[in-house]
């Protein structure tokens, strides 16, 4: 009896194939959700059905982070797929100052062409010139030369700093249309029908969305000095008005759908060769600017966007095409300073506006009788001195701002360019890195200011009457930590509580399709418990 079951036993096992890793996908899709903090995650998740839902049963990383001090678009855009801080892609801002530049404009964006003919920073020729690394999309195509490199996004800076410098087709919004800056590149024959159907969608008038319960209860007016009250709207629309529909979950959608007509049109997924996909939805971004990260509006953006993403997903099943999905944000957010009070953080304040650059340059001018601009930026971050003052004069101007700066009492820190130059790229997990090691790990001699300058925690960079009631770009947490999800079809899920950074992703992918990268050639590292094999099989 027992040599019987022995010989089933046996025979059971010899009739099973030996358990096999699959092959590497050949599509990779990688979402960035434009402000959307772990914050943000963690509150919704419960609350996810959709494509989020899907995508938070793979592996999630609930403490991941842009690592840096500068959060915002164009920088952590251009940590994603390239594996490094901004320190290495040279993409410290969304703009920075060159008082050499040869053009009356000195102010550089991150994501323009400076040397070509007429380019500015508000009206530029957009190019990826100023990223100082290659992204994945290149390296796959250095390696397979079948490879796509296809980038869509909300915003021009997310579409070019996900794709880099060789894109087969790039496209985002230009405040009117889905528009590319690849000139020589074939115009998809979906475009036109993606730019006329949303053209149609924006002539026509939009009804409010009707709130579940759970955001009904989020529906609360919250007054703003000089400003609309916000936390109660539900994106109703006038017909023709196109800032209200980038900020709204309507934005999101076109984006998702011209993405799904390029996976159709250049049949991704389905060459020789894996393909890589970039999707920046920016829409999350101009909610929170608009109305803050905890009302009404934002509760349906995010449950407009699981939504939007699930159909996205289903979408791509249909296609047959073996893919696999990397979503994070490009940086997180903080709510405006009026709820932020309401609801418990008793120190939450807008800046004052006695510390923008020009201001505080005024007053160093009056007490050490210069005459001109002396400072150059904004109320926080990179601070420019006047190149054109005698070395001793800007030796004088420099100690005088320092001063100031470090005896206001909204300001944390201040660090000069030669200290943060003096100071090591951090080592140790993110989670654990100070103010220095953030602003370290976004500093660039060549294009940071003269001293960077760090407001204290809860202090909103903007102040009263501004189009925008909340914002990001600042050092803490609220603003650095984003999630990093992976999902492919088949991988069972984890949560992963250990930091992790958007500089994994890139290579955590590159594994993931079997390219070989170079030991230390990016800053990120592949992250174990993916569907990545991080050893090389
Ligand atoms: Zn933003």
């Amino acid at each position: 009896m027992r040599k019987f079951i022995l010989a089933a036993v046996a025979a059971l096992f010899a009739s099973q194939a030996p358990a096999q890793a699959p092959p590497p996908p050949k599509l990779l899709v990688v979402i960035s959700v434009d402000q959307f903090s772990a914050d943000l995650f963690d509150e919704y998740r419960p609350r996810f059905t959709g494509g989020l839902a899907r995508l938070a049963s793979g592996t999630v990383f609930r403490d991941g982070y842009q690592s840096h001090a500068a959060t915002e678009t164009c920088p952590g855009h251009s940590t994603i797929l390239t594996g490094d801080r901004p320190a290495r892609t040279g993409i410290v801002a969304n703009a920075w100052i060159d008082q050499s530049a040869q053009r009356a404009d000195k102010t550089i964006y991150c994501a323009e062409d400076p040397q070509a003919p007429g380019s500015s920073s508000k009206a530029y020729k957009v190019s990826a010139s100023q990223l100082r690394v290659p992204t994945l999309g290149e390296l796959m195509k250095a390696r397979w030369p079948q490879s796509r490199n296809v980038a869509v996004a909300g915003k021009d800076r997310a579409a070019v700093m996900m794709s880099g410098h060789r894109a087969d087709q790039r496209w985002y919004w230009d405040g009117k249309k889905f528009t590319t800056d690849l000139s020589a590149a074939p115009v998809p024959a979906s475009i036109a029908a993606i730019n006329a159907a949303t053209a149609r969608e924006i002539a026509a008038p939009a009804p409010p969305l009707n709130p579940t319960a759970f955001c009904a209860a989020k529906a609360q007016p919250i007054p703003i000095e000089g400003h609309a009250p916000v936390g109660a709207g539900a994106f109703a629309r006038a017909a023709g008005d196109r800032d209200a529909f980038e900020a709204s979950p309507e934005f999101d959608g076109a984006i998702l759908g011209t993405a799904a007509a390029l996976v159709r049109e250049m049949r991704l997924g389905q060459g020789s060769a894996p393909d890589v996909l970039s999707i920046g939805l920016s829409a999350t971004d101009y909610v929170g600017h608009s109305y803050g990260t905890e009302g009404q509006e934002m509760c349906l953006q995010l449950l407009s966007l699981d939504w939007d993403i699930g159909d996205f997903l289903k979408f791509l099943d249909s296609t047959g095409v073996d893919y696999a999905v990397a979503l994070t944000a490009d940086h997180g957010g903080q709510d405006i300073p009026e709820r932020l009070r309401l609801h418990g953080v008793p120190d939450a304040q807008r800046v004052d506006s006695a510390l923008a650059a020009s201001a505080v340059g005024k007053a160093i001018g009056m007490k050490l009788r210069l005459d001109g601009s002396l400072l150059f930026g904004d109320v926080s971050g990179d601070i420019y001195v006047n190149r054109e003052l005698s070395p001793a004069d800007r030796a004088r101007v420099i100690a005088e701002a320092l001063r100031i700066y470090r005896a206001h009492p909204q300001v944390a820190a201040v660090f000069t360019n030669d200290e943060l130059a003096r100071t090591p790229l951090p080592r140790t997990p993110p989670d654990k890195w100070s103010l220095i090691e953030r602003a370290r790990a976004s500093f660039d001699p060549q294009r940071s200011g003269d001293f960077v300058v760090l407001l204290k925690e809860h202090v909103t960079p903007i102040g009263h009457a501004t189009r925008s009631v909340a914002t990001h770009g600042s050092p803490w947490d609220y603003d650095r930590r984003v999630p990093i999800l992976f999902w492919r079809p088949g991988f069972h899920g984890r949560v992963v509580e250990t930091p992790a950074e958007t500089v994994d992703i890139m290579p955590t992918l590159a594994a993931l399709v079997e390219l070989p990268l170079a030991a230390g050639s990016v800053d990120g590292h592949c992250l174990d418990g993916t569907p990545a094999f991080c050893q090389a099989r």
